[in-house]
C-alpha cells in the first residue's frame, strides 16, 4: 500500500490509514467503508475486523485490500466492490445490473408483509384457494420480492402467495433470479420482462409493490458520485421524478384486484405530489403517505375505494 509501511501494520492501524484516504476521496462513510473492505480482504466480516484490532495484517491481504481501496477511491459503491449488500436481514448479490437495495426500502417490505399476512389470516382459505398474487414492479435485485417470500416462509405462509417480479431490464431480472435461487425462494416468484406490466394484464393483483426510479433528472447530477455506477434507468424519474410513477398509476386499474392496494416508494419531497397525481388520474381512489424512520415521506399506499 503506497504511503503505508508494509507488514507490521495491525488491523486497526490499517483501518485508520484507509479511512483517512477514503475521507480525502470524498466518501461519506470512510471508517465503515474501510472496515467492510478490510473484512473482505481478510475473508472475514466487520465484526471480525473490530474483534481483531491488534492482529497484524499479512502482505497478501494487504495487496488485496489496496486494490479494493483504489476502487472505492474512484467512487465505486462498497456494495459493488463486495458483491453483496444486506437488506431486510438477508444478503443480496449486487452489481452494476441493478440498483443497490437501500435501507429505506425495508419499510415497503414490512408494509407488504403485514398486508399479505393480514389478507391470508383474516379470511378462511379452503383448500384449492388460488395463491394471493403480488406484483413487484421494477424488481431490480429482487430485494422486495425475495424478502417478502422469505418473510412469509418464516411464517409458513409462502405457499399461499405468488410474486410476479417484473423488470424492463433482462440483466436486472437475471440478478433477481440469482438472488431468489440463493435464498431458496425461486419457486414462489415468477420473473417477467416487461415495462411495468405485461401488455395484457388482468385485475388479479391483491398487492402491487414498486420502488420505481423517482429521482428528478437534474438532481441526479448533484447527488453522490457513487450513483453514477448504478443503472441510470433505475434512478432517473424525469423532470419532477414522477414520470414512471405516473405511468404506473395509469395502469393500476387494469392490474389491481377490486380490493387490491399498491405500495409505492417515493422521494422525501414527493408526498403532496403523489396525492395530487392519484386524485387527478384515479378519481375516487385513496392515497395516503407514510413517513420513513427519519420522518420523511417515503411510502404511498394507494387503494381503489376511498
Ligand atoms: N432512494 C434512492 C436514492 O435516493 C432512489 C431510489 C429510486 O429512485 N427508486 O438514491
Amino acid at each position: 500500500m503506497p504511503g503505508m509501511p508494509g507488514d507490521a501494520l495491525t488491523v486497526s492501524e490499517l483501518v485508520r490509514l484507509a479511512a483517512a484516504r477514503l475521507e480525502a476521496s470524498g466518501s461519506g462513510s470512510p471508517r465503515l467503508d474501510a472496515e467492510l473492505l478490510l473484512g473482505q480482504a481478510l475473508g472475514t466480516d466487520r465484526i471480525g475486523v473490530l474483534a481483531h484490532a491488534g492482529a497484524p495484517v499479512g502482505t497478501g491481504a494487504l495487496e488485496v485490500f489496496e486494490a479494493l481501496l483504489v476502487r472505492r477511491e474512484r467512487g465505486e459503491p462498497v456494495a459493488y466492490i463486495r458483491g453483496f449488500r444486506e437488506f431486510h436481514g438477508l444478503a443480496f448479490g449486487t452489481d452494476a445490473r441493478a440498483l443497490i437495495p437501500r435501507p429505506e426500502t425495508e419499510l415497503l417490505v414490512d408494509a407488504a408483509l403485514a398486508e399479505v399476512v393480514r389478507r391470508l389470516t383474516t379470511a378462511p382459505r379452503p383448500p384449492g384457494t388460488p395463491a394471493l398474487r403480488v406484483a413487484d414492479v421494477g424488481t431490480g435485485t429482487g430485494a422486495i420480492a425475495v424478502s417478502l417470500i422469505v418473510g412469509l416462509r418464516r411464517r409458513k405462509m409462502d405457499e399461499a402467495a405468488l410474486v410476479i417480479a417484473v423488470d424492463s431490464s433482462e440483466d436486472a431480472l437475471q440478478l433477481a433470479r440469482e438472488n431468489a435461487v440463493g435464498h431458496g425462494v425461486a419457486d414462489r416468484i415468477v420473473f417477467v420482462a416487461a415495462d411495468l406490466f405485461p401488455h395484457h394484464v388482468e385485475p388479479t393483483y391483491a398487492l402491487v409493490c414498486a420502488n420505481l426510479p423517482y429521482v428528478p433528472t437534474a438532481e441526479l447530477e448533484q447527488l453522490a458520485p457513487e450513483l453514477a455506477f448504478e443503472p441510470r434507468q433505475a434512478l432517473d424519474g424525469g423532470p419532477d421524478g414522477l414520470d414512471v410513477v405516473r405511468r404506473l398509476l395509469e395502469r393500476l386499474p387494469e392490474a389491481l384486484a377490486p380490493d387490491g392496494i399498491a405500495l409505492l416508494e417515493i422521494g422525501a419531497d414527493q408526498g403532496e405530489a403523489i396525492v395530487r397525481e392519484v386524485s387527478a388520474r384515479l378519481p375516487g381512489w385513496r392515497c395516503t403517505v407514510a413517513p420513513d424512520l427519519a420522518g420523511r415521506a417515503r411510502l404511498a399506499r394507494i387503494e381503489r375505494h376511498a
